[in-house]
């Protein structure tokens, strides 16, 4: 059979190319992100619930009214935001397949959409599958801010939207008020349309805050923004989430949506509404803050350098060039291999593949799981 090239993108995806490494090397995988610790148990014997409850058939084609309902509670009572259940929220089957929806919803060929990079390694393909073209914009190391300059500059009449991450993966950065302003700012006279991946928008460390573009009232009017439960719940497995956006921006989606998935898993919706419907939930940044602390504090005893604490997420990037003078490629599988830890290398953020001796690992492990690696890494 022979293949259409629908994108530039060639192999197979990092996360499964180093998950596969670490399985088959018997390395600790800090690679690909996902928990090791279990789901909180209430939430496993809400889902057994929801199947004894009989939610076992199709739900609705935007998803449970009850589970858009807790969601749009849960934004009022964190964010302080209104969001209406039924034109505003769409639940998906996580937020990977989100983003391509999105995407699709609003790409023609020909148009443009501008990447910042690092960037999570699906958006590129799923822009060039529907035809158009990614620009790629680098981020400003070490802190990987975003330089403003560059992005008016890769702006053009094709341009049809910019996709955004905070808090970001794989470098920990997030966005400020003042980001979003001079976003705003830049597409104002323009029908550049906003995709903001919040994916990991309840990670956020040392008491800072998530800034949402739904926060921004000018922005928010143009904005799709894309959620997942896998990374607040830690249950990456489930492959929930959600998308957020105006109501005319809605309904492009869920005409996409309807023939592509056209219904999420039901059991696993009711499973979420009962679970967020909850009058407290766990404090999920404060677990996550002390990990990326334990973390911080055995990785002082390796030759691994930091430029900063990640601000949120559940990554680290650190640079390994006291080590090594190898491509960020071949040192992570050496490093799976001859010291048994997977990680990312950060070159397959970069479309360029560009390798300034930067790996990524994920702290989102139990304290065992951390403790072991390290042993390992301090031999170094
Ligand atoms: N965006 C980013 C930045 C991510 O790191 C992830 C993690 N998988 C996703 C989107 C996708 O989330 P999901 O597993 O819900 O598809
Ligand atoms: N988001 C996770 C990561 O960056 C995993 C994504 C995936 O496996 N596709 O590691």
């Amino acid at each position: 059979m022979i293949l259409p090239q629908k994108h530039s993108a060639t192999g197979t995806t990092i996360f499964t190319v180093m998950s596969a490494l670490a399985q088959q090397c018997n390395a600790i995988n800090l690679s690909q992100g996902f928990p090791d610790f279990p789901i909180d148990e209430k939430l496993g014997a809400l889902l057994f619930e929801a199947t004894q409850q009989g939610f076992n058939q199709y739900a609705p084609m935007p998803g449970l009214p009850q589970l858009r309902q807790a969601i749009s509670n849960d934004f009022a009572k964190r964010y302080g935001l209104s969001i209406n259940p039924d034109t505003e929220i769409t639940i998906t089957p996580g937020a990977t397949y989100a983003i391509y929806t999105a995407f699709t919803a609003l790409l023609e060929a020909g148009d443009e959409v501008i990447v910042l990079e690092p960037a999570y390694d699906s958006y590129i393909p799923n822009i060039e599958t529907n035809g158009a073209k990614a620009i790629p914009v680098p981020l400003q190391a070490p802190d990987f801010s975003v330089d403003w300059e560059r992005v008016k500059n890769a702006i053009s009449k094709k341009t049809k939207a910019i996709i955004v991450n905070t808090p970001h993966n794989p470098t920990g950065a997030i966005w400020t008020k003042e980001d979003w302003d001079i976003l705003a700012d830049i597409i104002r006279n323009t029908n550049i349309v906003v995709l903001s991946d919040e994916v990991y928008e309840q990670l956020v460390f040392d008491g800072k805050q998530h800034i949402s573009v739904l926060q921004h009232e000018e922005l928010r009017k143009r904005s799709f923004v894309l959620y997942s439960f896998g990374k607040v719940f830690h249950n990456t497995g489930w492959k929930m989430g959600y998308c957020i956006a105006p109501p005319d921006y809605t309904i492009a989606f869920r005409r996409i949506h309807q023939f592509l998935c056209f219904a999420v898993n039901t059991p696993a919706q009711y499973a979420l509404a009962q679970y967020l419907s909850q009058p407290a939930l766990p404090d999920v940044s404060g677990m996550m803050q002390q990990k990326r602390d334990y973390f911080l504090s055995l990785l002082k005893d390796t030759p691994f350098t930091i430029h900063e604490p990640a601000a949120g997420s559940y990554f680290q990037t650190v640079s390994y060039a006291n080590i090594s003078s190898q491509p960020d490629m071949e040192f992570t599988q050496w490093l799976t291999k001859e010291h048994g830890v997977a990680t990312i290398p950060i070159s397959a953020f970069y479309s360029n593949k560009k390798d300034d001796k930067l790996i990524r690992f994920c702290f989102a492990k139990k304290e065992s799981t951390l403790q072991d690696a390290m042993d390992r890494l301090r031999k170094l």
